[in-house]
């Protein structure tokens, strides 16, 4: 923080929160989420944050002011020390980019108005042109489109490899690509994963990734879509990633209900993003930001109890006559994917896919059957939502991929919310039956 005094009337010019320890014992987020980064004094003794609704600042003097554009634009390390136009930063969002920090280990995060906003802004803060971005398949559609046919257009390419791959296939793929981004008079800007992937739950060995990363000896970032597993089950910067990325519409927000997105990581990755976020926009909404503080308050709650259910509910349909197999993190089949599950997971989340036996029909009859779990897309949220990604999520993707892939027509992906265990139990009993 600046020498100069903290003005009580501005919302959030205090230091960042410093009660992080009571007695030596390090709180725990959960802890954190009901108070962290925010200041109930600065803000007439209100509990809970008031929403602010603004799109500008008053600076305290004009040096104030000629201070804080120096640390936007970079002119003065350590960025801006008071709030200036919202859309750079603005108090809820602070206080929730702070809590989001506190889950992932993170020195820094930044909210966006959407998963996809959040994507896009980090891959082009970090693509130039003719550089090469090395990343997991499958990828969330949208993402995957980014890369291939917006980056496209700058001369970005791209080279991907499988979830699974071995710390030997990673070599070979980063040595690829160093000698595609050779050639195209480039470099290889990023390391992009998404993990595990959807809709088979494929997980990527990120600690393998980063001895490959740096055995390559690559000064780029590697960054990962953790919203499958965080920020509960799965905490990536522990395993070597340096930019964690969330679609917070999902288990974060948690309620079906808004539309956000985040990245966190060391300050040094996180500031060209910012830069860019401060002349694209994208940065989260105030009332947004709201609700995703308040939903941080039971994140755990939600996820522990939607983690249960779906491993009764799994227990459920892995013994049922009609079910094929279950792409699902509890019942892994695979050595080296549960070697990476032991290794980088603390749960098996609430979304997995389900294979019946049969085909479109038989998908189709099972979904329109369903009296509890709501036939849509997404995941997270407190309802549990079942899907067909073949024809749906995964309609635009070509056959042969979506067979590459794992995307057979018999393939369900279903996300379990917090309802009773046993009525969701009653519901799939029914819904099986109907097939
Ligand atoms: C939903 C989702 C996104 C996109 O997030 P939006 O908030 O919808 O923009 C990105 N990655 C994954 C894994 C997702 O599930």
């Amino acid at each position: 923080m600046s020498d100069h005094d903290i003005d009580p009337t501005s919302p959030r010019m205090a230091p960042k929160p410093e009660v992080t320890k009571i007695d030596g014992r390090e709180l725990k987020p959960s802890t954190l989420m009901m108070g962290y980064g925010y200041d109930p004094v600065l803000s007439e003794g209100s509990l809970k944050p008031p929403i602010f609704l603004t799109s500008t600042f008053a600076f305290p003097s004009a040096a104030d002011g000629k201070r804080h554009f120096e640390g936007i634009t970079g002119k003065r390390p350590g960025g801006a020390d008071g709030l200036v136009y919202s859309r750079f930063n603005a108090p809820n969002q602070e206080i929730l980019e702070d809590r989001l920090s506190v889950w992932d280990g993170a020195e820094d995060a930044l909210s966006f108005s959407s998963g996809m906003t959040a994507i896009c802004v980090l891959m082009l803060a970090y693509a130039s042109q003719n550089d090469v971005i090395v990343h997991s398949g499958p990828l969330y559609a949208a993402s995957e489109g980014f890369v291939a046919k917006v980056l496209a257009k700058f001369g970005v390419t791209y080279v991907d490899f499988p979830a699974g791959a071995t710390r030997e296939e990673i070599d070979a793929v980063l040595t690829k690509a160093k000698a595609q981004a050779d050639e195209q008079g480039g470099k290889v800007c990023m390391v992009y994963l998404e993990s595990p992937g959807n809709p088979t739950n494929a997980l990527v060995d990120i600690e393998a990734v980063r001895a490959s990363v740096d055995a390559a000896q690559l000064d780029c970032p590697i960054a990962i879509d953790n919203t499958f597993l965080g920020p509960l089950w799965q905490r990536p910067l522990d395993q070597g990633a340096d930019i964690v990325v969330y679609s917070l519409t999902k288990y974060v927000g948690g309620h079906s209900d808004l539309v956000a997105g985040s990245i966190a990581g060391a300050k040094k990755w996180m500031d060209p993003v910012r830069m860019l976020r401060n002349t694209m926009g994208g940065i989260c909404d105030p009332n947004t930001a709201w609700m995703l503080m308040r939903s941080l308050e039971t994140v755990e709650l939600r996820m522990n109890r939607a983690g249960e259910n779906a491993a009764k509910v799994c227990d459920f349909l892995a013994r049922h006559s009609k079910v094929e197999g279950l792409g699902y993190l509890g019942m892994i089949k695979d050595a080296r994917q549960q070697d990476i599950y032991n290794r980088h997971c603390k749960g098996a989340g609430s979304t997995f896919s389900l294979l019946l036996k049969g085909g479109e029909a038989e998908c189709f009859r099972f979904l329109d059957s369903l009296k509890i779990a709501k036939l849509a897309v997404s995941l997270g949220g407190t309802e549990t939502l079942a899907s067909h990604p073949a024809s749906m999520t995964h309609l635009s993707v070509a056959e042969g991929r979506r067979a590459e892939l794992g995307i057979s027509d018999n393939l369900v992906r279903i996300s379990i919310g917090i309802e009773d265990a046993d009525d969701l139990i009653a519901d799939f009993t029914r819904a099986l039956e109907a097939v």
